[in-house]
């Protein structure tokens, strides 16, 4: 298993320290790994001069899994646009096309109260959304702020995908339907967008191939209003990149805390990054305060995903149960009044955890 360590800006290394630990239990047990750090991000822009060093993008290429940090920071917001962090993040993804975004949104029982939504609403919510990632009006051409004939300024972007890009994710959707609850929803706005028209017929002729799975179709309007009105009715989403980016964050704040959450990227071999959804979190940098319970599951992921060893994911995840089931809590998840305990101290509970499974 070759795994790429990409831990970035920010709290980055902090929380990629602390998955790090994890793997080290199962090295400890003669499982193989071979690990290599690369820069990435605002600190390869420090070092290079630019955010995804092609010596960083060789070492991605050639390893079945990527963990991956977080980039970016205020620092670097006033660089070119081919030199900001993002944009290292957006070419790997594109390089690697990794087009299948999986993002679960589960509330732990523990934390059910950590949400903004009450807890009768969200307790047990367990969705998982597939979002399209190399496509939709992110990547269409043409593309860009022109002068038009009224000689005012205007900005334009093309929502574009083609029926194999629509295809291959929507087969991911039904796939890890069929090991869910077997309910997959395909978002789009076919009511007005002709590109999300096909996005719906092509998923509706894909769905007699995954007869197990019951299909059904919403509005991204609508879809953005019942998941705040009754988010247990998802089992699993599938929508485009721009849908997907919107609907995902919205589903990952009905959990309560950002840094609980990881997601996968995968292309086509199962090549795969894993990254914690949030950002690089300046304002609490270096100060051992972040949660690294995102990044370790994460890791859970890269194990389930990409290195084909759930057995280890089921652990890790376990681990993650037991600690907050504990009351280990980092003060983003913590109620008012509860013990806090820091990035390093949760990372250890885990690996206290994992080593008495
Ligand atoms: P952010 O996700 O970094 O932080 C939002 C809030 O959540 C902050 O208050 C932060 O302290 C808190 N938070 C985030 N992760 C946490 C964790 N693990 N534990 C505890 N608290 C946590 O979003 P932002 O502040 O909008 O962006 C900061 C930087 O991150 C920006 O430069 C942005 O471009 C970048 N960013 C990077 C990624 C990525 O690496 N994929 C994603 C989003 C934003």
């Amino acid at each position: 298993m070759k795994i790429a360590v990409l831990a970035g800006d920010g709290i980055g290394p902090e929380i990629v320290a602390e998955a790090l630990k994890v793997l080290e239990v199962f090295r400890g047990e003669g499982v193989s790994m071979e690990l290599e750090s690369a820069l990435v991000g605002g600190v390869a822009v420090d070092h290079t001069g630019d955010p995804l060093p092609p010596e960083t993008l060789a070492l991605c290429q050639a390893a079945d899994a990527i963990l991956f940090g977080s980039i970016g920071g205020p620092q670097y917001d006033s660089l070119p646009r081919e030199q900001r962090p993002e944009r290292g993040l957006l070419r790997l993804r594109k390089e690697l096309d990794l087009f299948a975004n999986l993002r679960p949104a589960q509330v732990f029982p523990e934390l059910a109260a950590a949400s903004t939504l009450r807890a009768d609403v969200v307790s047990g919510l367990d969705i998982l959304i597939v979002r399209e990632l190399t496509g939709d009006i992110y990547f269409g051409e043409p593309r860009g702020i022109r002068t038009n004939a009224a000689g005012e300024r205007e900005g334009f972007n093309t929502m574009v995908y083609s029926e194999s890009e629509i295809r291959r994710v929507a087969h991911w959707g039904f796939q890890a339907a069929q090991k869910r609850q077997r309910r997959l929803c395909s978002v789009d706005k076919m009511n007005v967008l002709e590109c999300t028209q096909l996005w719906r017929d092509v998923v509706q002729e894909i769905a007699p191939q995954y007869p197990e799975v019951t299909l059904t179709h919403m509005l991204v309007d609508n879809a953005a209003m019942q998941l705040v009105r009754n988010p247990r009715q998802f089992d699993v989403i599938v929508t485009g990149n721009i849908f997907g980016d919107i609907l995902s964050d919205e589903a990952s704040m009905l959990t309560g805390s950002i840094g609980m959450l990881p997601s996968a990227s995968l292309n086509a071999q199962g090549q795969g990054l894993y990254e914690p959804i949030h950002g690089s979190a300046p304002d609490i940098a270096g100060q051992g305060k972040a949660n690294p319970l995102a990044q370790i599951l994460s890791a859970a992921m890269m194990f389930r995903y990409s290195l084909n060893r759930a057995d280890l994911a089921d652990r890790i995840d376990h681990g993650v149960r037991h600690v907050l089931a504990q009351g280990l809590r980092t003060a983003d998840i913590a109620q008012a009044g509860e013990p806090v305990v820091s990035t390093a101290q949760m990372g250890d509970a885990v690996v206290a955890a994992l080593r008495a499974v």
